[in-house]
């Protein structure tokens, strides 16, 4: 069979159990996802319609009806796999079938446009990709009515604001309002075409690349063609249209002008921080200035970020320190910076700022669906799946790592539960083994030995380096199972790497090298003291806004001295279990999204890279269980009351077990098909659709 007609056959989804595998079909099928698609999923037991996200809704929110519990839908898969977009699908059902009619529905699906804009970027890998984890619930009243919603964000990926790598891009946003801004609003913004900003053209790694395939980008750069379209012109992305899409949406959830503009003058103003440059004064104090084209610049940045130009100036050419020298002790002094230092102020302070941007989008977008009184939620956790590339820093690290807390709850919940109930129900089916990954949780989260600990205290020291940190990590956990040193690696890119420089874990999905460059400084969240202190005394109300909550400085004289640090990492891990422990309190099901080839075309499929998915997901062990499990399981009771009307008098009178008993024979059922336990019936996968299917055509 060809990929097209399993497609159609399994109209791209499967079940195993209650997890539905959702094949990305890279083409759109209005028809599967349409407002009739919509209708005919309403109050359908799982396995009567073909397998959908739209049954996988209905579960959830038949199940928070039924037990009066909440629910969660977690929804995983490897980058481009479709999570967000059948996140999309879960959050739209559920306002259309069962909202209260109102705008907050709306809302709800509205608000993502907005989250997309500042928080999806264009990758080689997916062309709109989550650059954050969220958790989006949607909450219901005691009539079980949509009433608002909540959206929690996880991890935003910082390190885009200010680089990327070959064929990928900053978020839309920038190229967005670069391409749709009025031609008044780009005057008010000092707005250029995109080619015109560091942060967008990676100017650094581009100008000065020797590589052939850089100077043949640089060549094709200066084409006339090029030059027209504006080098960063997408022709997969229409940021123009999607301007104007991002805006009707901004006004549907409620945004003003004055909000917006508030938002398009920050982005802009971290554009043109950007452009800042430096060079070396030539002095003998060894410090730096701005270069001369610089000046505009500063004063646009400045301008649209509410600063004084000349602190700005100051605070990222010099930084403040408390001097202990001769006796002194207390005085504040101006150390000056180097070239490499003032840029990574300027660096800092830009994604400082960014990301104080996108916290400030999700809490705008969480005040268009307030709620008072919520009974329960359905929350669908969009998270990115386990990563392993040629090269894996902080960020794969702290992916990873959420990846074997979710990889956690899932056995817990699918593996452990299902376990531990056949044998309460005495079925006598054989016991499945996996793998408990609690040791590698514990090597990343344990208090003081755990790396993420060992980090945070390799960021407290004077001195902080990147090598240290990784020897501390091997001295730590010698001969611990789950970690080992690079030239232990089967991948030559990663033998050769000494062990100050890495560490590779043994994660459940499989061995992940880590290169130990930059951790330190991607797990400090803090900017240095005279940038936080600028920023949080901006004369713009929205800017100061921003960092109101930080720590800001009261005292700076006593706290210049001291070494700022706000840890990722923990902050980070705190957040997770919060979200786990969320998760362990409802109800859940799982929709796994599978990549069917690495080229994002349709009808291609890739048998091993799906397998290699499914593996990652843990699905080859709930095969294993399902293949001699029972995953549809009705309790007597139910069954009795639910067919007792259709049965004769004298059937009626047995208890319910006995008269599911009765039934099944009457009904020439295969005796393989169910299992009789203790309180419930099991019934073989698909079984039970098929059993309702004859009680009810043939009462
Ligand atoms: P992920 O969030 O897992 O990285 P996305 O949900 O952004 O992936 O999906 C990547 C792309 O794949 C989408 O932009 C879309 O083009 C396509 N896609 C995903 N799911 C579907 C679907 N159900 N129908 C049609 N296209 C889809
Ligand atoms: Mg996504």
């Amino acid at each position: 069979m060809d990929y097209k007609t399993i497609s159609e056959k399994l109209e791209v989804k499967t079940y195993v159990a209650n997890i539905l595998i959702a094949v990305n079909p890279y083409y759109d099928i209005p028809k599967l996802y349409g407002p009739e698609a919509i209708k005919s999923y309403r109050g359908k037991s799982l396995g009567t319609l073909p397998p959908h996200v739209f049954a996988i809704a209905d579960k959830a929110y038949r199940d928070m009806k039924v037990l009066k519990m909440s629910q969660s839908i977690i929804v995983s898969g490897e980058s481009g796999a479709g999570k967000t977009e059948n996140t999309k699908f879960v959050l739209r059902y559920l306002t259309t079938t069962y909202g209260s009619g109102q705008d907050i529905d709306e809302r709800i699906v509205e608000a993502n446009p907005l989250l997309e804009a500042f928080g999806n970027a264009k990758t080689v890998r997916n062309n709109n990709s989550s650059r954050f984890g969220k958790f989006v619930e949607i909450h219901f009243n005691d009539k079980n009515a949509v009433v608002g919603g909540f959206v929690s964000h996880y991890l935003l990926e910082k390190s885009r604001i200010c680089m990327q790598s070959n064929d990928e891009r900053n978020y839309h946003i920038f190229y967005r309002l670069c391409a749709g801004a009025s031609e008044e609003l780009k005057k008010t913004l000092h707005l250029d075409s995109p080619d015109s900003f560091r942060y967008l053209n990676r100017g650094c790694t581009r100008y000065f690349a020797s590589k052939d395939s850089d100077k043949q980008i640089m060549q094709s750069r200066k084409s006339p063609e090029h030059l027209k379209l504006g080098a960063l012109k997408d022709p997969l992305v229409d940021d123009q249209g999607d301007f104007n899409r991002m805006c009707v949406a901004m006004k549907k959830i409620g945004l003003d002008d004055t909000e917006k503009l508030d938002l398009f003058r920050v982005v802009s103003g971290v554009l043109h921080l950007g452009n800042i440059d430096f060079e070396e004064t030539g002095s003998s104090s060894g410090g730096c200035i701005l270069k001369n084209h610089s000046d505009q610049t500063l004063e646009y940045c400045a301008d649209l970020l509410g600063l004084d130009k000349d602190d700005l100036r100051v605070s990222l050419t010099t930084r403040v320190m408390l001097t202990t020298a001769g006796g002194a002790k207390g005085t504040v002094i101006k150390v000056p910076l180097k070239v490499e230092q003032a840029n990574n102020a300027r660096d800092a302070l830009a994604k400082a700022v960014y990301s104080r941007l996108f916290d400030h989008v999700v809490k705008r977008v969480n005040q268009c669906f307030p709620f008072q009184a919520s009974s329960n939620f359905i929350g669908v956790l969009d998270i990115a799946g386990f990563e392993y590339f040629e090269h894996n820093s902080f960020e794969q690290f702290c992916i990873n790592y959420c990846n074997e807390k979710l990889q956690q709850f899932f056995n817990e919940r699918i593996l452990k539960e299902e376990q531990e109930l056949y044998q309460k129900e005495g079925l006598g089916v054989n016991e499945v083994h996996y793998v408990d990954n609690q040791d590698c949780i514990d090597l990343v989260e344990s208090k003081t030995v755990g790396i993420l600990d060992i980090l945070d205290e390799e960021n407290r020291l004077p001195q902080p380096s990147d090598q240290h940190f990784a020897l501390a990590i091997h001295s730590k956990h010698k001969e611990h199972f789950r970690l080992t040193v690079p030239r232990k690696s089967k991948l030559a890119v990663h033998r050769n790497l000494r062990d100050d420089e890495g560490f590779i874990i043994r994660h459940f999905a499989g061995a992940v090298c880590y290169e130990t460059t930059r951790f330190v400084e991607k797990n400090n969240d803090a900017l240095h003291m005279s940038l936080e202190s600028l920023v949080c005394e901006s004369k713009d109300k929205f800017v100061r806004q921003l960092f109101e909550n930080s720590s800001t400085i009261k005292d700076s004289k006593q706290k210049a001295g001291k070494l700022s640090f706000i840890s990722v990492g923990n902050k980070f891990k705190t957040q997770l279990n919060l979200l786990l422990d969320k998760l362990r309190s409802t109800g859940s099901s799982f929709i796994r999204c599978v990549k069917p080839n690495l080229k994002m075309v349709s009808h291609q499929f890739e048998g091993a890279l799906i397998l290699s998915q499914l593996q990652c997901a843990g699905m080859v062990s709930v095969l294993d269980l399902m293949q001699g499990g029972f995953p549809s399981r009705a309790p007597f009771h139910e069954l009795y009351n639910m067919y007792k009307a259709y049965m004769p008098e004298k059937l009626t009178r047995l208890n319910p077990r006995l008269f599911c008993k009765a039934l099944f024979k009457a009904l020439g059922l295969n005796d393989n098909d169910f299992k009789f336990g203790l309180t419930k019936v099991f019934f073989r996968p698909g079984k039970f659709a098929e059993f309702d299917q004859i009680m009810k055509s043939d009462p």
